[in-house]
């Protein structure tokens, strides 16, 4: 396969995705789970000699799609969505093509660039001061990786990097019951360990307790240990709660501890001014990272970390050696200072396409509809017998239940296994419930409305 192959092929995939777009609300949104029904289709062997790429490409269009849940599809209201607008798809096509690695500035000026204007787009998007600047991960797990890092270097002086963790003071960090996984990752891997994650009893409203926080943190110290950070919830996972983001931080703040804020789902709601009240105080916060993969129509890896000072960040990641060094030093940003790998692919296109092709009205009218047709599936389900709503709908989110977990896990089997929908599962108070969230590109009310049909079907 050579360059003019390509052309030829590129135009043929873009037909192929024209027609797989077109055909989704068609497809069962999640695939068939029959394990090795994949696998078991190529053969056990690497080829020795070339093969046209006619048969790959037959071979792609008839194995792959069978074996794919439809992230795209209207109708998946599983886990977070992961958007791909279409503006994000031709952007990451001439990122592809381009194929640049901006590991520090002079290894390519617009990939740095764009990164840093998008950056501030953003951060007016979001309703967030002058003087936050940020940087773009594949991840927020890596985000808040970063971020828990950072915490820890701060807390021990720049130290731990230097001479390991032995020796060292107990460190501990804070989050919240609802906090993502993500959060007890990085406590792991960073080295501080699992133990010392002090999980905050939420109250009503699934707030952490601030009071408790502070109670933690002062008997910590008493204890002899070293508190580090703070890790708040804007946004849950599970059935979307949220901190009291300006008490929580007043009280880190107070004692001396820097924050970070994990809005990898939610942040994206913050381009409507009308949701801003659910992280008030966030201007406080030291980090933040949300997920324009998630809910903004950039696919992935787009997941952005806004630092109030990436001072202290760029200490605890930032190297460089002698050939990384670069002919100028000054006003240039290195980002793979402010991140864990050193390579990076061109992340901002995306966003620069789709914040232009969409506008952020565009934006912001799809997540309005998102929360409000949420809000009409969850009454629509509160009205069918039998079916109760365990927790009430949280920006686009929601759960609800049959009357015994038995029944509502054969629920959500039959609803799967039928193909319209796709919803998933998850644990709030100890009880299996059902979570749905609305945020697909593409859905319209109808597709939003399946939800209560299918469950009165189903039921
Ligand atoms: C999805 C999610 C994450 C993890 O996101 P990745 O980008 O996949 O690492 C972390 N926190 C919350 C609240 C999430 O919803």
């Amino acid at each position: 396969m050579n360059h003019d192959d390509l052309n030829l092929w590129s135009k043929r995939a873009a037909d192929w995705a024209r027609d797989y777009h077109a055909t989704l609300r068609d497809r069962s949104v999640r695939a068939p789970l029959v394990p090795g029904a994949v696998a078991g289709q190529l053969p056990p062997n690497p080829p020795e000699t070339p093969e046209p790429m006619e048969a790959i490409f037959d071979d792609f269009a008839r194995i792959v799609p069978p074996g794919i849940t439809h992230w795209q599809h209207p109708r998946f209201f599983a886990y977070f969505p992961a958007n791909a607008a279409p503006a994000s798809m031709l952007a990451e096509q001439l990122a592809n093509a381009i194929a640049a690695q901006g590991m520090i500035w002079q290894t390519s000026p617009a990939v740095t660039e764009i990164e840093q204007v998008m950056i501030q787009w953003l951060r007016q998007s979001l309703g967030l001061p002058d003087g936050f600047t940020g940087t773009i991960h594949d991840s927020a797990t890596t985000a808040t990786f970063s971020a828990v890092l950072t915490m820890r270097e701060k807390a021990l002086a720049f130290q731990g990097n230097l001479t390991g963790l032995s020796g060292q003071p107990r460190l501990r960090l804070y989050a919240s019951a609802e906090a993502h996984s993500s959060v007890d990752k990085a406590a792991r891997i960073a080295g501080i360990g699992q133990e010392n994650l002090v999980k905050i009893p939420t109250e009503t409203g699934l707030s952490m307790k601030p009071g408790a926080l502070a109670g933690a943190i002062a008997a910590d110290r008493a204890a002899g240990m070293l508190p580090a950070g703070v890790i708040l919830c804007a946004g849950g996972t599970s059935v979307g709660a949220f901190d009291r983001i300006g008490e929580c931080i007043a009280v880190a703040h107070a004692a001396g501890l820097p924050v970070h804020v994990d809005a990898a789902w939610a942040g994206s709601a913050m381009i409507c001014p009308e949701f801003r009240q659910m992280w008030a105080g966030i201007e406080m916060a030291d980090s933040i990272v949300f997920n324009p993969h998630k809910w903004l129509g950039a696919q992935f890896q787009c997941a952005v970390q806004l630092l109030r000072d990436p001072t202290p960040q760029i200490r605890t990641l930032g190297l460089r050696p002698s050939y990384l060094e670069t002919a100028r030093k000054e006003d240039i940003v290195n980002f793979n200072e402010w991140t864990v790998p050193l390579g990076r692919n061109f992340r901002a296109l995306k966003l620069w396409f789709v914040l232009r092709a969409y506008g952020l009205e565009g934006l912001r009218a799809r997540i309005r509809n998102h929360v409000e047709w949420a809000r009409g599936a969850c009454e629509a389900l509160r009205a069918l017998p039998g079916v109760t709503i365990t927790t009430e709908p949280r920006l686009s989110l929601f759960t609800f239940a049959l009357r015994d977990e038995a029944a509502t896990e054969a629920l959500l089997a039959r609803i799967n296994d039928d193909g319209r929908i796709y919803l998933t599962q998850t644990r709030h108070k100890g009880a299996y419930v059902i979570r749905v969230q609305v945020g697909q590109f593409d859905c319209t009310r109808e597709d939003v409305m399946m939800i209560p049909q299918v469950v009165a079907e189903l039921r």
